[in-house]
């Protein structure tokens, strides 16, 4: 067997960096850089994959299979293993590649001969642009450290093919028809609001001028100052955000700590010991992030690696020696894949009118930044980076979830109207958040808040709602390397406690699966982690998480209002145990000589179906309900909430939810019991009408959505809105949407223009 060790690896990133610097043209030097790979690893092949147009691997270069095969040899991604390590940004080693299920033969190559093979994807930015693999004759298995030197060596090679571009970006990117059209993009509403300005397209790739280093000592040195660098650099973001921005300064420091992540830093400087440079380390170990980001199923998680990954760029701008600043045209459309939090802080924000992303979720930090600066963001926006070129002009509507491409004439004065309307649209519920949410018949419908960070609790204030109905405190555990312990998240709480100023907190335990947290105790990846071993089910089984967690908010709350809530509860057995656990925390809270909350409420989510056939014995125990209608809608009609494909087909205003919805809110009735409603559909105008119609007298939404709801609540008549709906309720269309639309644009509760 080969053994393998750091000089050797140093020795042929020297040869290597040689030959990509010599002379040659670019296949000379492919053919020169597999001969020595090859030779390096004592292989017997080395084969270099290029991606073309399509997605389609073609053999670039090879030492040791047929020459013939060269740019003949195709393999689309995903067909036989090269394809399949392309399509999983995944290295693979096999012993005897013949028997793998998803090995394919080509007779052109004259691989008869090789068994084994070991084969790495090359990425660059993020994307897979070619796979580096190497076989041998014997039946042999590849140890870790040589698939660590493929891959390492996989970069350089990657770096090169992109500079000398192999292959041009023009034909893995084609425009598609008539370029100079107008077109329209859709993707998922992360913030809303419209936007119109030029494209501006995010480089978060820092091109780096040298990969190799002969002096390992040097390259210390250099990572060292730059993180030094880096760590002031965060600091004096966080001292801004402390004084203009407020709010958003905890997303910030959490971000300052990844910054003295020892794993991070160590697996950078085991990089730079193998013969690379201080910056190509860095790109080495955020490329392996984000293979690892690509492979993560759950969203939350990705999402705190993309932290780690605005980091890195960071970090690596700092040793390039440049600064982060883009200067932007005077109405910019910020266009990227994804976005870290003090990226897009990079950007003059007075400039930005909107952030189009390919990726990107609710919860990500870039997205809770944005939504304290008021930026709309579209998120999921397939293609968004092939179709949009820099300075094309970019009419964006992200309420509506879809951005206009070189819009006409008549498009732009439309959204110049629009957005101007909306402004005075948004002062007004502004100047209104005073008034009370009281219907015109008298009834009062309670709106509360829904927060995850601290920005949140400090938009009570400016939306002047009556609470907070959810705390996602998971927010907090996801965006941390590590398990936070008490201190830590009793001083998270405690700020919410003392922003919300009196006002009620409803604090909901952890809601996290096993592969959100703590990798050690998740086991084994799961196939349906939304319904798996997640929220309660994992904190009874961890019970002192619970406890801790449980301890933190006591301890937070001491004289204050104490509400607590557990989400995920399937069982009254479930629920009995949570309450359990609260009992032994507040009886040690008191043991220690600490204060009494003024009032305690425990109550639970209701978001599991089982859960309403049990209403009359769980309601004997509840201080009060609140309805997780995502989950809860979710779960009634078998349908991932996650999955665009299926977003539309099932309706929240649809009678069988309506129903379920309905028969809940009489339960509660009947048992005196308070019910609230914390999903989505509290936010939206429509879903809100329905919801009052149906009982509901509190309602918990994004900051966001309350100076519309409170507008709609104080333009109903809700006896009339009542016997309306009920009326409809036995209706067998797919969803009562349009009536319920066609009701509230009659009696003037919403405008004509209603975009939902
Ligand atoms: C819900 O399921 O409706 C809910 C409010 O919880 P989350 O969205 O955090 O799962
Ligand atoms: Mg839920």
């Amino acid at each position: 067997m080969t053994t393998f060790n750091a000089v050797d690896l140093r020795q042929m990133l020297s040869r290597l960096r040689d030959v990509m610097a010599g002379i040659g043209s670019v296949q000379e030097r492919l053919d020169k850089l597999v001969a020595l790979i090859a030779q390096g690893l004592k292989a017997d092949v080395c084969s270099c994959y290029i991606m073309r147009a399509g997605e389609v691997l073609e053999l670039f270069a090879t030492f040791g299979l047929s020459q013939r095969a060269v740019h003949i040899t195709r393999l689309r991604v995903g067909e036989g293993l090269v394809g399949e390590i392309a399509a999983h940004a995944r290295s693979v080693s096999l012993a005897d590649a013949w028997s793998h299920p998803s090995f394919v033969y080509r007779p052109e190559t004259g691989e008869d001969f090789f068994r084994s093979l070991m084969g790495v994807p090359m990425i660059q930015a993020g994307r897979v642009m070619g796979v580096l693999a190497v076989q041998n004759r014997d039946e042999r298995p590849f140890n870790d450290w040589e698939i660590e030197t493929l891959e390492t060596v996989a970069m350089v090679i990657a770096e090169l093919t992109t500079t000398a571009q192999v292959v041009k970006r023009d034909e893995l990117f084609p425009a598609e028809g008539n370029a100079l059209l107008p077109v329209r993009l859709s993707g998922a509403m992360l913030n809303p609001g419209l936007g119109l300005g030029q494209a501006v397209l995010h480089k978060s790739h820092v091109r780096i001028g040298r990969l190799v280093s002969d002096d390992p000592v040097v390259e210390h040195g250099r990572l060292q100052s730059a993180l030094n660098a880096l760590r002031k650099d965060v600091d004096t973001l966080i001292d801004s955000s402390r004084g203009d921005m407020g709010g958003f300064g905890d997303i910030l420091e959490v971000y300052r700590m990844f910054a003295d992540d020892r794993g991070w830093i160590s697996r950078i400087t085991d990089a730079i010991d193998t013969g690379l440079t201080a910056e190509a380390s860095v790109q080495k170990v955020s490329d392996d992030t984000r293979v690892r980001m690509m492979q993560m199923s759950d969203p939350l998680f990705r999402e705190r690696l993309q932290d780690l990954d605005d980091l890195a760029n960071r970090l690596l701008s700092i040793l390039a020696g440049g600064g982060m600043r883009t200067e932007l045209p005077e109405n910019s459309i910020l266009v990227c894949r994804s976005l870290g939090p003090t990226e897009l802080l990079d950007y003059d924000r007075r400039k930005l009118r909107g952030v189009i992303m390919e990726e990107g979720s609710p919860t990500m930090h870039a997205v809770v930044v944005a939504k304290a600066l008021d930026i709309p963001v579209l998120a999921q926006v397939h293609g968004a980076l092939n179709r949009i070129d820099a300075f094309d002009l970019l009419a964006l509507d992200a309420s509506a979830g879809h951005v206009f491409l070189r819009p006409s004439e008549d498009l732009q004065e439309m959204f110049a109207t629009n957005a101007a309307a909306r402004l005075r649209q948004k002062a007004a519920y502004a100047a209104s958040k005073d008034l009370p949410s009281v219907t015109r018949d008298g009834v009062a419908i309670e709106l509360q808040l829904n927060a995850g960070f601290l920005i949140d609790v400090q938009a009570l204030n400016e939306t002047g709602a009556a609470g907070i109905g959810l705390f996602r405190t998971e927010m907090q555990f996801l965006a941390m390397p590590t398990l936070p312990d008490v201190k830590l998240q009793r001083a998270l709480y405690r700020q919410a406690v003392d922003a919300a100023g009196g006002k009620p907190v409803t604090f909901r335990t952890l809601d996290v699966g096993g592969d959100k947290i703590a990798a050690s105790w998740a086991g084994d990846k799961e196939d349906n982690p939304a319904m798996g071993w997640r929220s309660v089910r994992l904190t009874l089984d961890r019970p002192s998480v619970m406890r801790q967690q449980l301890r933190a908010i006591l301890q937070a709350c001491e004289g204050q209002i104490f509400r607590v809530m557990f989400p995920m509860v399937a069982t009254i057995a479930e629920f009995d145990a949570c309450r359990r656990i609260l009992d032994l925390e507040v009886a040690r809270h008191m043991k220690c000589g600490g204060m009494a909350p003024r009032e305690i409420a425990v109550g639970t989510m209701l978001e599991v179906p089982s859960l309403i056939w049990q209403l009359e014995h769980l309601l004997e125990r509840v201080d009060f309900l609140s309805i997780g209608s995502n989950d809860l809608i979710q779960f009634a009609f078998a349908a991932d909430r996650g999955n665009t494909r299926i977003a539309d087909r099932y309706d929240a205003l649809s009678a069988p939810v309506l129903r379920m919805l309905q028969f809940i809110a009489q339960q509660c009735r009947a048992a005196n019991k308070p019910l609230s409603l914390c999903g989505e559909m509290a936010g939206k105008p429509l879903e809100a009408l329905a919801l009052m119609a149906l009982g509901f007298r509190a309602l918990s939404m994004a900051p966001a959505a309350v100076g519309q709801i409170r507008d709609v609540v104080r333009r109903t008549v809700l006896a009339d809105l009542e016997s309306f709906i009920l009326r409809q309720m036995n209706s067998r269309a797919a969803s009562l949407r349009s009536e319920i639309k066609s009701y509230a644009q009659d009696h003037g509760i919403i405008g004509e223009d209603l975009s939902e």
